[in-house]
């Protein structure tokens, strides 16, 4: 469903993605996993076409993601993405922020919508919240409401940059939960997390990323059990 072939990223002179190749499959969760600033937000940027590249190629299907490209509004509506930092509009209620991008960017009806969005809104636990603004939610539940905004514009790939990060960890377990809650019900997912126990639990592979090239690539139980890669190894030894 998305393939990435030789990816290169520089900001200036600073190379940040290497030659990253991958594919996804449909039903496939890829969590993504390295240290910090080795270019994990960055290569989701670029999935979505939020980011000039040097050179190689993005694939969504038959056709190609690039920033500036004429199709990428099309694009973006096929590939949806969850930040650390929720970006919930303020002054928006929880209902209409689900309902702002599917009845204005795809011009569904709102009725139709608007039923979706509080079926999606419950399983998560938060219809009762559908009138609350995103101040009066915790972090959990707005990063709940984030999440059920993607899903409400049927995206083909959902993409999850830290989304627990900013979480008190007792509010980090009911976001995850949601998010082995769509692995279950087959969505293509790419996450990329910190979580460990989390990732071993919910991959199909993961990918391991330092200074901007994919160091190993390997099912879950292979990379947490028998990293491969010193690199691997001292990483995976600063979660325990
Ligand atoms: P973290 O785990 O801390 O979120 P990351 O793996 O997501 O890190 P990126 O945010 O992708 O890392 O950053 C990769 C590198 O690119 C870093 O060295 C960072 O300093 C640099 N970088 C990121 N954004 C920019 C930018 N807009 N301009 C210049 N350099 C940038
Ligand atoms: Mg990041």
């Amino acid at each position: 469903i998305l393939t990435v072939e030789h990816l290169i990223k520089a900001y200036g002179e600073t190379p940040v993605l290497d030659d990253i190749s991958f594919a996804v499959k449909p039903g496939e969760v890829i969590v993504v996993v390295g240290p910090s600033g080795c270019g994990k937000s960055t290569l989701l940027r670029c999935l979505n076409g939020l980011e000039p590249t040097q050179s190689g190629r993005v694939r969504l299907g038959n056709e190609t993601v690039a920033y500036g490209g004429k199709n990428l509004t099309q694009l973006r509506q096929r590939i949806g993405m969850v930040f650390q930092s929720y970006e919930l509009f303020p002054h928006m209620t929880v209902l209409d922020n689900v309902l702002l991008a599917p009845t204005k960017v795809q011009k569904r009806p709102k009725a139709e919508v608007q039923q979706e969005a509080e079926a999606l809104l419950d399983r998560v636990g938060l219809l009762a919240k559908k009138n609350s603004y995103p101040r009066e939610l915790s972090g959990g539940q707005k990063q709940r409401v984030a999440i059920v905004r993607a899903l409400c514009m049927h995206p083909e790939i959902l993409l999850f940059d830290e989304v627990t990060a900013a979480l008190d960890p007792e509010m980090v377990r009911e976001v995850l939960d949601v998010m082995l809650d769509l692995a279950k019900q087959g969505k293509t997912m790419i996450i990329v997390t910190h979580e460990m126990q989390f990732a071993r639990a919910i991959a199909n592979r993961v990918i391991f990323l330092d200074g901007g090239k994919i160091v190993e690539e390997a099912a879950p139980a292979e990379f947490f059990d028998r990293p491969k890669t010193e690199r691997a190894q001292r990483f995976l030894r600063t979660f325990t």
